[in-house]
Parts: structure tokens; sequence; C-alpha cells
């Protein structure tokens, strides 16, 4: 059976580069008919936090990478959280140390420091050195009577080759004379990652570990660790990093990093479930706008590629704009309303029974959205009866000759007109074009700017419709004083 597990540090927010690994986790399984499994290793404590926890845990569910087991929803290999699980690894030390893989370190902070120095200088690689490898009972106790608390280090045998079969990257080997001995319970107890990751793993039933590429150097580790145990490998695939349109490793300076930020900006769970698919994935089909399901059917470590993934934003608001144009307006007024609410253009009450005409203005405008927060700017000209022209454009329309006279004869037809609606409306310029010869730019440009202060934006048709009779006579006073 495929289980597969995204297992995120607690330490912050849900990143880019998490979630595309939460969610090839997810497709990989939902593909297989296996099962998805979120863990939470929250083995530094000082970074860790319940917050974060839920932070991460509601961006994933907004995404709609549900999981079938793990924190919050419980299942059988429990519980899913790493400091809940230090007895079961307690466990797995003991048998190292029985089987001769595992001894007590006592060194400081400072001593390592000084051996990291030494090493440094004579120009090696600075690992640990094995200095207490070898105590003898005597020279322990006398430690312990310092007062030292010793942490758990990994036995790491010299010589041996280490390769990991990558179903990424194929495979890449590691020589066990680079690792040294490394930590794998710390002085206060707590197991480090690269062991309760094994343990997790092995006891989960885990298939395969899908996970960032700066995973891949813990992962020989990692194996020293299974073959100490006995435990079976699950496969390995390591994606790519993803770097920024320059090509250095993806961070604030390339956008925003978060899901929440993108979730806030008004992205669509769609348009960034899309996006994230393709960093690092590519469909065999020639197209690039599909949803969750076509991915769950689609989705292979295949056609995973060991290039970094760039990212880029403009990719990201074009599909966004992609799935923006595939929303029900029903469900995109919806959306809309809290940005309208924050804007203050409506007051969140106001929303239901202004639903009918929000979702005009939505119509109107939803097409050139990239991402719904923008809808703020688009729609401002709805709002305030009282226009002000400080566009230069504008201006400039406004010094032609007859607009004093076209905006006489279009109030008096506003005046005359029965309902507005989008063919009485065409038929209303139809006939000041006859009465006046006014037509064309000539005709709509200095309405639209008496109306709305600027020289672009949605149909004028739709937004006399929008603004209706008393609006636009409104704005008509307000334009002539
Ligand atoms: N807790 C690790 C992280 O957040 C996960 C590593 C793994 O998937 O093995 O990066």
């Amino acid at each position: 059976e495929v289980r597969t597990r995204f297992a995120p540090s607690p330490t912050g927010h849900l990143h880019i580069g998490g979630a595309r690994t939460a969610l090839f986790n997810y497709l990989f399984a939902k593909k297989h008919g296996g099962k998805f499994i979120v863990r939470i290793e929250d083995t530094d404590l000082e970074r860790s936090s319940i917050e974060s926890e839920k932070v991460i845990l509601e961006s994933l569910r907004w995404l709609g990478i549900e999981w079938d087991e793990g924190v919050e929803v419980g299942g059988p290999y429990g519980p899913y959280r790493s400091t809940e699980r230090v007895d079961i690894y307690k466990k797995y030390v003991d048998i190292l140390f029985e089987k001769g893989y595992a001894y007590h370190c006592y060194c400081t902070e400072e001593e390592l420091e000084y051996q990291r120095q030494q090493l440094l200088s004579q120009g090696k690689m600075p690992r640990y050195t094995g200095k207490c490898r070898n105590l003898t009972d005597a020279e322990k106790r006398k430690l312990e009577a310092e007062g030292r608390k010793p942490a758990v280090r990994f036995k790491v045998l010299e010589g041996v080759k280490i390769v990991v079969h990558d179903l990424v990257r194929g495979d890449v080997e590691f020589l066990s004379d680079d690792i040294g001995d490394f930590v794998i319970v710390k002085s206060d107890g707590i197991p480090t990652y690269n062991f309760a990751v094994v343990i997790d793993d092995h006891l989960m039933k885990i298939s395969h570990v899908i996970r960032g590429e700066e995973h891949l150097s813990n992962t020989p580790r990692q194996i020293l660790i299974y073959n100490a145990l006995g435990f079976d490998l699950p496969q390995f695939a390591h994606v790519s990093l993803i770097l920024g349109k320059d090509r250095t490793k993806m961070s604030k300076r390339h956008g925003s990093t978060w899901v929440e930020q993108y979730r806030e900006k008004g992205y669509l769970k769609e348009g960034l479930i899309n996006f994230l698919a393709l960093l690092g994935w590519s469909p065999e089909e020639n197209i690039e706008i599909f949803d969750m399901q076509y991915l769950i059917e689609n989705f292979s470590l295949e056609r995973v590629s060991k290039n970094p993934a760039i990212f880029d934003l403009d990719k990201l608001n074009y599909i966004n704009s992609q799935h923006i144009k595939q929303k029900s307006l029903d469900e995109l007024t919806m959306l809309s309303i809290p940005y309208l609410v924050e804007a203050g253009y409506i007051k969140e009450t106001e929303a239901k029974e202004k639903f009918e005409w929000l979702k005009k203005i939505v119509k109107s405008v939803y097409e050139g959205l990239d991402y719904l927060a923008q809808i703020k700017d688009k729609v401002d000209i709805f709002f305030n009866n009282e226009v002000k022209i400080e566009d230069n454009d504008a201006k400039e329309v406004l010094k032609w000759e007859h607009v004093k006279h076209l905006i006489d004869v279009f109030e008096s037809k506003i005046k005359e007109a029965g309902e507005l609606t989008v063919d009485t409306i065409k038929a209303l310029f139809k006939e000041i074009q006859k009465e006046t010869g006014y037509k064309g730019k000539n005709l709509f440009m200095p309405i639209r700017v008496a109306l709305t202060g600027k020289t672009h934006g949605p149909e004028l048709v739709e937004i006399i419709e929008i603004l209706g009779k008393e609006n636009i006579l409104k704005r008509l006073e307000f334009f002539k004083t």
C-alpha cells in the first residue's frame, strides 16, 4: 500500500515549498489509492509552537489537501506529534545501545566548537571526532558527577558507501567518512529529527518519502539508522529547490512566501494548487490549467524534474486569472465581499441585501483580475457619487469642445428614461448619436469621464446599468458644479 506523509516542523507558516511537498505527497497517495498522513515534527522545542501548527494545518485544509491519518484526525499509528512519541523513541534508542550503535557523549558546546575549529585549521571537514566513543565507565561517572547531561550519538562506521536510490535524482552516493557520529538524542532527552523521522516513517509504514532536496544530505544518516535497526527502507524522492527568477533561493524578495499571504490577497486555492503542481512537475499533455482531480489522475514522480523549479509570480497571476474566469459569479461575489468590506465600500451587514447588485459589479471586472484583492481598485468607481477627476487623460477629455453639450443631452435622456437596462441604454446612446452627430470615442469618453473620473474601466453600458438612474443624476449634478 502506498503511504506518504507530510511532516512539517511547526516553526512558522506554511511556505510555498512546504505546500508543494505536501501536494506532491497527497497526489502520489491519491493517485495510487493510498493514504496521506500529516505528522508534526516538533522536536525543536524552542522554535516549535502550537500556533504555528494550527496555521500550517489551516493552510493545508484551505488548499484542499486533506489527510487520512495524522494530527487532529487520528489514525492507527498515532500519536502524530513527535513530542508525544518520546517513549516510543526511547525503546529504539535502547536497541541501538544494545547493538553497539549508540553511545553517550558528554562534550559541551564549547568543546565541540573547539574540536570544529581544530579540524578547520587543519584544513579538514568539521565533524564529530568521536571523542566520547570509548569512554570507560569510570570516566563517564566522573563526567556525570560534574553534572554533565549526556547526549546520545550514533556510531557511524568508517569506510561505508551509502547509496540513496532516489526516484527523482537516481542513485546518489555518500561516504560515511564525511558524516561523523551524529546526535540522535539531545541532552534534554528529546530525539533529533534525523532519528525520530526514521522511527516514525517505519512505524507509520510510510512507503514513499517525498520531500525537499534540502533533506537529501540527511538521508544517508537516516539510512544508517534504518540499517542498524534492521528496518526496510522506504522509497525516497527529493524534489528540487524552488528558486526565484534570478536563480537564487526563493525568499521574501521574490514575493510572498507563505500560503496564507496568497490566500489573503485573494488567490484561489484552485489557482495556487495548479501553480504549485507546476513547480517541478509537468503534465504529459501540453496544458497548464487544470484542477485537483486532473492532478490526482495524472501525477507521477517520473514527471518530476530534478532541475530547480522557478517561482514566477507572473505565471501564478496568469494561472489564477484563468481559475477566476472559471468560477461561478455567485461564488466570485461571495469571495469578493471581504475585499469590498475591507475597502469600506459596503458594510458586512449590507452584503446580503445588495448581493444581486454586487454580482453585477463583480461581473463587470472579474475578467481583468489576477487575484481578488485587486477588485478594490477596479470597482471604486461604483461607490462614490462625488467623482473627482484627477487622472490626466481624463482631464484632457474634458477640454473637448462638445463636452458640455453632450453631457446636457445625456442628462436629459437619462431623466426621461424608464428602467436602465443594457438594451435601453444602448438605444439611448443611438438616439443621442442621431440627434447630436457625436459618435464613438467622442460620444462615450466624456460620459465615461463624467461618471467615473477615468478614461478606462468596465463597459460603459454596464457601468450605467449598475449605477442606475439616481446615482447617475447625482454624479452629473456633481460634475457640473
Ligand atoms: N520536519 C521536516 C521539515 O519540516 C520534514 C523532513 C522530512 O520530510 O523528512 O523540513
